[in-house]
Formats: structure tokens, sequence, C-alpha cells
């Protein structure tokens, strides 16, 4: 390609899935309206939802799902050594996901509970950061096709993308939407990461923190205007764990019981 005598380069992008419910690269190939557009614009080299070919040599690289087998690790390992840039996204990739709560099952009759007989290669759930390093997290369950679109266009100009910082809260205000906590339903969106236009809270769901926790956060008084609106521990503690997005913070309750 040129312009004006410029030779212009398409770059060359991959994407990967790992355990997940491949949602967030369903998310990118389904969306026929600007799919010509994105295929114009990037050379695509692998990438199992849209093409059956299998290219290893890929300057930005999307991998989805949270990491559980030693086989996973190797082929994620591989992935980074290829690409320039490595992508993590949706939530089971930069946080672990729904996934996570895989960790609670202690005892093998539980997992036989679902799989029966057939043998299970699962291990313990990783984010794709515990195992090589990240350069963008693009968060979400799933992702939000306008975000993934603006990274793309960010990535293909040259210009690092900057993420807004503030909390679902805030496009949920700008939407003039009646706050679901005084409607009885817990909503985790005073802490965060803005980005999806506050989809669940409009839609009279609560925020459940898929997109991971906001900068700043403020969880002692959202854990206090929770408690005031009289929800339980265990109902904070399930909203908390549920995309395990803030069960590093210290001021959450836990599940206290594991299956
Ligand atoms: S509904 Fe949730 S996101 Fe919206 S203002 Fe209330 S707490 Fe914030
Ligand atoms: S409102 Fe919360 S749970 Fe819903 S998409 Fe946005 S960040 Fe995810």
């Amino acid at each position: 390609m040129n312009y004006l005598g410029i030779p212009l380069e398409k770059p060359k992008i991959a994407s990967f899935g790992f355990t997940g419910c491949e949602g967030c690269q369903l998310q990118i190939s389904n969306k026929e309206e600007t799919l010509g557009d994105l295929l114009g614009a990037v050379e695509v080299r692998n990438f199992r939802l849209i093409s059956s070919d299998k290219h290893n040599d890929y300057d930005i690289a999307f991998v989805e799902g949270s990491i559980t087998t030693d086989n996973e690790i190797a082929r994620l390992i591989a992935i980074r050594k290829n690409a320039k840039i490595l992508v993590a996204m949706g939530s089971c990739a930069c946080l672990g996901g729904v996934n996570n709560h895989r960790q609670r099952f202690t005892n093998s009759e539980a997992m036989n509970e679902v799989y029966g007989e057939f043998q299970v290669d699962t291990g313990p759930v990783r984010k794709v950061s515990d195992v090589v390093s990240v350069d963008i997290e693009l968060p979400g369950c799933p992702i939000s096709k306008p975000e993934f679109e603006w990274l793309v266009r960010h990535l293909i100009l040259g210009i690092e993308p900057q993420f807004p910082q503030y909390q679902v809260c805030m496009e949920c205000k700008q939407r003039l939407n009646t706050c679901v906590i005084d409607m009885g339903i817990i909503c985790f969106g005073p802490v965060t990461r803005v980005g999806c236009n506050a989809i669940c809270p409009r839609n009279h769901m609560g925020c459940w923190g898929c997109r991971g926790p906001a900068e700043e956060a403020n969880y002692e008084s959202l854990l206090r205007i929770l408690r005031e609106h009289g929800f339980s521990e265990r109902q904070i503690a399930e909203r908390a764990q549920f995309f395990n997005a803030f069960n590093a913070i210290e001021a959450m309750p836990v599940l206290a019981d594991s299956i």
C-alpha cells in the first residue's frame, strides 16, 4: 500500500484463545458492519475464527482466556516471543475471570461431579500477566467492540492508547441513569474501571466488576454504602470475587466456604 509515495504497512495481527468461552474473539469476528474495515486495515496472520491461515510472523497478538495448563503456558510463551505487542483481551486474560472459581474446588469429588470419568487436564488459574509480560490490557466480559476498534486504530497509527482511569459510575451518571443501589440492586460501579458505557446499570443490573478495579477506587466508601443499604457480607463477597477482580483488596469480605 502507498500513500503520496510513502509505503504504508499493515500491521500483522494474530488472535489466540486459551481457557475461556471465546466470546471476546467472537465479538470481533461477529461485528460484520466494521469487519471489512478491520480486515482492510490489518493483515490477519493467525485468527481461528476469521481465517484458516496459521502463521507465526505477527506484530500484535491478542490473547483471550486464562492460563490453566502446562501446555497453555508453553503456547503463551511462544506467542510472547513472536509478538512485538501482546494485548491481554477480556476478563479471563486480564483477571483470571470466572474461571478462577475453579480454585474453590478443593477435592476431586467436586471435579468428578462435573466431568465424571473424563480426565481433565487443569491446574491453577492464571491471568496472562502471571506468565508473560503484557503490553496492554483490554478488559471486559466480553470486551467492548467499540473499545477494541479504538485500540486497533491507536496501534495502527502508532499512538499509545490512554485508557480513562475513572469509574463506571461516571459513565452511568453521564447517561442520567437512576442508581440501581437505590432500587435494592448491588452494584460495583463505584470501584470498577470505566469503558463499557455502564451497560449493566443502564439495563437495571448492577455492575459485576468485569473490567477490574478502577484507579484510586474508594473501597471503604463502597462497602459502607452497600452495608447501609442492607446487602449482606456474602452478597458483597460473591460480587467482589465473581471475576476475580477484587480478591486482593484487603477490606473486601471473602467467601469463606470452598466446595
Ligand atoms: S448504578 Fe452502579 S454504576 Fe450507576 S451510579 Fe449507581 S453505583 Fe454507580
Ligand atoms: S457495567 Fe460492570 S459488569 Fe457490566 S460490562 Fe460494565 S464493567 Fe462489566
